[in-house]
């Protein structure tokens, strides 16, 4: 198959439409079958549930070419039950894992053409997302809804070589106990705007935010959840309920586990204790692991040991080896690379 002229490595993180998307529609109680096309835009009611109160939950993965050629998705099931807990959470009906799965497939070899080749750093990331298409006036769940997978191919994530980020600490919270922080809401987002616009014209990355009851404990930035590493090059990472579960973070804890034998320890973590990390990383799909070196907080700044030049060494190595399991250079466990040409 012949490849889209593109310049693959020269790709940014934007919305780039390609040829074809799923979509399927809930309505009296099930789902239809969902079909492809080619259609880039959504009709729906003026008074949808989504426009109206942000009944709305999204997914994100990738898809890449791997050494021998097949294309493949990492750990797509993972997304799919992350995406039923998001839609129980905010009453939607939850799209069953064999739809999510086969609209995956079908998006991804009706666009095989967009898939960047292996070696170029690029990927086919791939946007699942739900929302509450029905009309709503009075605060309710909608009375149907529709759920569309797209992809759109996106650039290597570091560029001119892995720079660590500086972050700072929040003013602002990103969740409440017992609110919306561990599912995947458009509405964790929206407001998550402000804060992250203040955190950039002040020169930062990103922000680190603190729990919301105590503002004690560090939770995690606005799209990606923390990994500390300890001065005996042992794994620290936050525990809590208003986390959202990272699945690149799941995935490596299991690699630090079982793959270099470390010692993983998942547990509320205090900002006092950041100052005496090595290393600290953010994680989740898109970049695997970015490196901190600072962090900003009201009346000081953490310098993290492993520097503004480089990632450390632990957070390398994981970052390696995780990498090396999706792209085929080292064996995956059970499950995790799905082949789908
Ligand atoms: C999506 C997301 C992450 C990262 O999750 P991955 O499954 O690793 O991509 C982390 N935090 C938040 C708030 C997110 O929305």
């Amino acid at each position: 198959m012949e490849k889209k002229d593109v310049n693959w490595s020269s790709l940014g993180f934007s919305y780039i439409p390609v040829d074809y998307r799923f979509v399927a529609h809930w309505k009296d109680g099930k789902w239809d079958e969902g079909h492809i096309t080619s259609d880039s835009t959504v009709t729906i009611s003026e008074s949808a549930g989504v426009l109206q109160y942000a009944q709305t939950c999204f997914e994100g993965l990738k898809v890449y070419t791997t050494k021998d050629g097949s294309i493949v998705a990492f750990r797509p099931d993972m997304n799919a039950r992350r995406m039923q807990d998001s839609a129980e959470r905010l009453i939607m009906p939850k799209v069953p894992e064999e739809m999510f799965l086969r609209a995956l497939d079908e998006v991804v070899k009706a666009n095989a053409a967009w898939v960047p080749p292996y070696g170029s750093g690029a990927t086919l990331y791939i946007r699942p997302f739900l929302f509450g298409s029905g009309p709503v006036i009075g605060v309710a769940p909608a009375p149907e809804y529709e759920f569309r997978l797209f992809a759109t191919p996106v650039g290597p994530y570091f560029k001119g070589g892995i720079k660590p980020l500086r972050i700072m600490v929040s003013d602002y919270d990103r969740a409440a106990p017992h609110g919306t922080g561990h599912i995947k809401a458009g509405l964790n987002y929206a407001m998550s705007l402000y804060p992250i616009e203040h955190a950039h014209k002040a020169g930062f990355s990103e922000n680190m935010y603190l729990d919301a009851a105590t503002r004690t404990y560090v939770e995690e930035t606005g799209g990606a959840n923390f990994l500390f590493v300890k001065k005996d090059g042992n794994l620290v990472t936050p525990k809590s309920g208003t986390i959202l579960p990272s699945i690149t973070r799941r995935s490596l804890v299991q690699v630090a586990k079982d793959y270099l034998g470390l010692d993983v320890e998942e547990r509320p973590v205090t900002f006092d204790e950041v100052k005496d990390f090595s290393e600290v990383g953010l994680c989740g799909t898109a970049a695997v692991i970015s490196p901190v070196g600072s962090i900003t907080f009201n009346g000081g700044e953490i310098r993290v040991p492993s520097g503004m030049d480089e990632m450390g060494p632990v957070l390398t190595k994981l970052r390696e080896t995780l990498t090396g399991i999706q792209m085929g250079d080292i064996k995956a466990p059970e499950g995790w690379i799905r082949k789908i040409m």
